[in-house]
């Protein structure tokens, strides 16, 4: 038996990183798996590898996520989980940060989650789950990243509010919070043909061994399990939660 038979879920963001190791996992574990991102060669492969089904949608159109719905629906019957995990990192200070590039970063990760909420709840079973990706940095500051952690302090708003006004339907809404973690977003060297992920990582453990406590930065393996916690009955008592994914990173620092 595996922990999600018999239900649908959609992944956005899901063609390569955190959500295509949440695809492949939830699809491991019996779920019909919706796979939704901008990236189509890259979601379609990993799509048709695990049995799935892929849908063009970008987070931030309104009525992308209209068709996104309909096509899950359409192909499964029914819809039991979302897992709202797009998102886009920017680097810069806040007196630098051009307005244009801090809406980029809004349109996308805040406004795709709660576009993304409000589209599949109407039409999610009673007992679903919803689990959106916040980050490390929803939780504390980080210099350097104002627009990216403006947006996932907002995603903890939103998905408290949803826990509240869905609670009555049993639908669960969590968010993960994770630290560092090797994918593209953190380890962009993983985009280069030339460059040896294996290596790009290694040396990425190097620089938060220094700063984590578990040693290392984290793997997209991981965050999946925990979200896969979330969508399942493990936790059928959680809900408007945060769930820092870190290393040990927030615990405090060490001065000896
Ligand atoms: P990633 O860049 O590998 O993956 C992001 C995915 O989102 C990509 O497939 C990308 O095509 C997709 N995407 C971007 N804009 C989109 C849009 N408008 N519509 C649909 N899809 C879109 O990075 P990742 O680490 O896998 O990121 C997944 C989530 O985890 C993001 O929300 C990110 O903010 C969050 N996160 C990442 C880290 C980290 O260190 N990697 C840490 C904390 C939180």
């Amino acid at each position: 038996m595996g922990r999600l038979d018999g239900r649908v879920v959609l992944v956005t963001g899901a063609a390569r990183g955190q959500g295509e190791q949440e695809a492949r996992l939830f699809a491991e574990e019996g779920a019909r798996v919706v796979l939704a991102d901008v990236l189509d060669e890259r979601g379609e492969a990993v799509a048709e590898e695990i049995g799935a089904r892929y849908v063009h949608l970008d987070v931030g159109e309104e009525d992308g996520w209209r068709d996104a719905v309909r096509a899950a629906v359409d192909a499964y019957g029914r819809i039991d989980g979302l897992v709202n995990n797009a998102g886009i990192l920017r680097f810069n200070t806040l007196v630098d940060t051009p307005l244009e590039e801090f809406m980029r970063v809004v349109r996308v990760n805040q406004v795709g989650c709660f576009l993304g909420i409000r589209a599949v709840a109407p039409a999610m079973a009673d007992g679903g789950t919803i689990v959106n990706t916040a980050s490390y940095t929803a939780v504390t500051g980080m210099a350097a990243v104002g627009a990216y952690a403006a947006t996932k302090h907002a995603i903890l708003g939103l998905t408290r509010v949803a826990a509240l006004e869905l609670a009555h339907r049993g639908i669960r809404v969590n968010a993960v919070c994770p630290g560092a973690v090797d994918t593209a977003m953190s380890n962009p060297a993983r985009l280069d043909p030339d460059a040896d992920p294996e290596e790009t990582s290694r040396a990425l453990d190097g620089l938060y061994r220094r700063l984590v406590p578990l040693g290392r930065i984290g793997r997209a393996e991981e965050v999946a399990r925990l979200a896969l916690f979330l969508s399942c009955e493990d936790s059928s008592y959680i809900t408007g939660q945060p769930f820092v994914i870190d290393g040990g990173w927030l615990a405090g620092v060490t001065v000896v």
